[in-house]
């Protein structure tokens, strides 16, 4: 696609400057190799680029000689973690250098005293969770993608996922970055204090930012005491309605903060019974609830598991399954995780949004999900994080031609972002903007704000090498 941005192409030159930062097996030109990090899980072609070339530092310090060396030369410069993002923001659309920091993928201390862990930023989140599992303490961050996504990739999207409804996102959890600067500086932003206020909170700042303002190198995580005891509960219902308005009774009159509180829809429900090929419980279902609670007590975790329960079947639910064993847990979590992977099956090509709104909220947008799936006679299926108000509802393409499928998700897209912000709610909950909704914000954020995101960007990143294309456009004259 052109472009109108006077950003300069990779030259022989720069390969050589960039083989003598990182070494020369570290520059990769090759297509064949370079295919991979041309897209990330957006699964459609417009979505994807290819790089100029990728390069794969080790250091902060390679790092930050690449990037004074792209600023010099003024090339876009598009960081990457593990490539699970839902909204090509790791896809290098405007060309230039792809960042991979998949090299960069060392635990680098376990703090027991204080309860951190320092990592760098291609650890993936599952290998975190693990270590500190280990050590008998809990990392709270929860993404469906833990096991493939990398922690620098979440700490950029400020990845949400199922335990956010008890633990919050991404940002919660981080109290430390050190960052490198798009102009090639390095600096650390806060550390393993739990109380700082020494000037802004460019640490959350940073959270979010969607690899536009800073490349992160290293990362200080808080951890918690691992809760002893766990529970699920599957919970399937004949309605959707049923099935929803449960989740504000929990959470208000339940007087509970379950871990996790998510829910799937009929499409999402049969998805994963082909995805998985094995006989999931009243698959025939309107919709599923899954439950978690957790607590340093036997007594008051089957306590809150029995009141959540009653509510459930008080609301009409089928039936309660509670699983209070790793491998029932984990065969209830794998129908919730596969969602992505399972809607495949039905449609290869498919638009996934990640809408949020209220939580009491839930069952009109979920209503009007229904109704505009109807108006245009598409599929929209829907599943989520019913206790932080996150839905993603997807469109699936099916056979449709390339211009039925352009003009109609426009249409729906367009109805239901209009829905979400009358219900109170935005665009993205946990994806992030990246390419692929830049012009749905340019469209339905509030102008001031916009004004002062790019005001940010300008601030940060004169030359608007890092990761351009991304969140906004970058203007026109540079
Ligand atoms: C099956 C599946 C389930 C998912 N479930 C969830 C979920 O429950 N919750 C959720 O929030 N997301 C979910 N996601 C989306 C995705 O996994 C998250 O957004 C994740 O945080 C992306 O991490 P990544 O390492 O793959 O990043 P990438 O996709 O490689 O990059 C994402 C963004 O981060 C930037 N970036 C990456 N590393 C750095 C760095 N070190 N410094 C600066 N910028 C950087 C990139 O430029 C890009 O803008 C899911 C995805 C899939 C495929």
């Amino acid at each position: 696609m052109a472009h109108p941005y006077k950003y300069n192409p990779v030259t022989r030159e720069i390969l050589q400057q960039l083989q003598e930062i990182v070494g020369p097996q570290n520059v990769v030109v090759d297509e064949e190799k370079m295919e991979v990090y041309s897209r990330d899980e957006v699964s459609e072609a417009m979505w994807q680029k290819m790089p100029e070339v990728v390069v794969k530092p080790e250091t902060a310090a390679q790092i930050a000689a690449i990037m004074r060396l792209a600023n010099q030369e003024l090339i876009p410069v598009t960081p990457r973690g593990a490539g699970t993002g839902l909204s090509a923001g790791a896809v290098p659309m405007l060309g230039g250098i792809l960042l991979s920091l998949e090299r960069m993928n060392k635990i680098l201390e376990l703090d027991r005293e204080n309860l951190f862990m320092v990592v760098e930023p291609g650890v993936t989140t599952g290998e975190i969770q693990k270590t500190a599992m280990e050590h008998g303490l809990l990392y709270a961050g929860d993404p469906c993608s833990a096991d493939s996504s990398f922690i620098g990739g979440n700490v950029a999207e400020n990845a949400g996922g199922n335990k956010a409804v008890k633990y919050g996102c991404t940002s919660r959890h981080v109290y430390g970055l050190e960052i490198v600067t798009p102009q090639g500086e390095i600096t650390t932003f806060g550390g393993k204090c739990v109380k700082d206020v020494t000037g802004y909170d460019i640490v959350h700042l940073m959270v979010g930012s969607e690899g536009t303002l800073g490349i992160v190198t290293k990362i200080y995580l808080k951890l918690m005491p691992l809760p002893k005891y766990t529970a699920d509960l599957l919970v399937p219902f004949d309605s959707m309605e049923k099935a929803i308005e449960v989740v504000p009774k929990i959470m208000a009159n339940g007087g509970i903060i379950p871990t996790c509180l998510e829910f799937m829809d009929k499409y999402s429900i049969k998805a994963a019974e082909m995805y998985l090929n094995r006989q999931l419980p009243y698959s025939d279902a309107a919709a599923y609830v899954i439950i978690e609670v957790d607590g340093s007590s036997e007594k008051q975790v089957e306590d809150d598991y029995e009141t959540i329960g009653r509510l459930c079947l008080e609301n009409g639910a089928l039936e309660v399954f509670v699983a209070d064993n790793l491998s029932a847990q984990e065969k209830i979590w794998k129908s919730r995780k596969c969602y992505a992977e399972a809607l495949r099956m039905l449609s290869p090509v498919y638009c996934m949004e990640d809408i949020v709104v209220p939580i009491s909220k839930i069952p009109e947008a979920l209503k009007e999900i229904e109704r505009i799936a109807e108006k245009y006679a598409v599929k929209i299926p829907s599943c989520g994080h019913a206790g932080d108000g996150n839905i993603h509802c997807t469109l699936l393409k099916e056979d449709r031609d390339e211009p039925t499928w352009h003009d109609l998700k426009e249409k729906v897209l367009d109805e239901i972002y209009s829905m979400v912000y009358r219900l109170g709610g935005n665009l993205s909950g946990e994806h992030g903007i990246g390419a692929k909704r830049k012009e749905a914000m340019s469209k339905y954020a509030d102008p001031v704000q916009l004004k002062i995101l790019q005001s940010i960007k300008k601030a940060l990143d004169p030359n608007w090498i890092l990761n351009p294309g991304k969140i906004f456009d970058p203007p026109a004259q540079l």
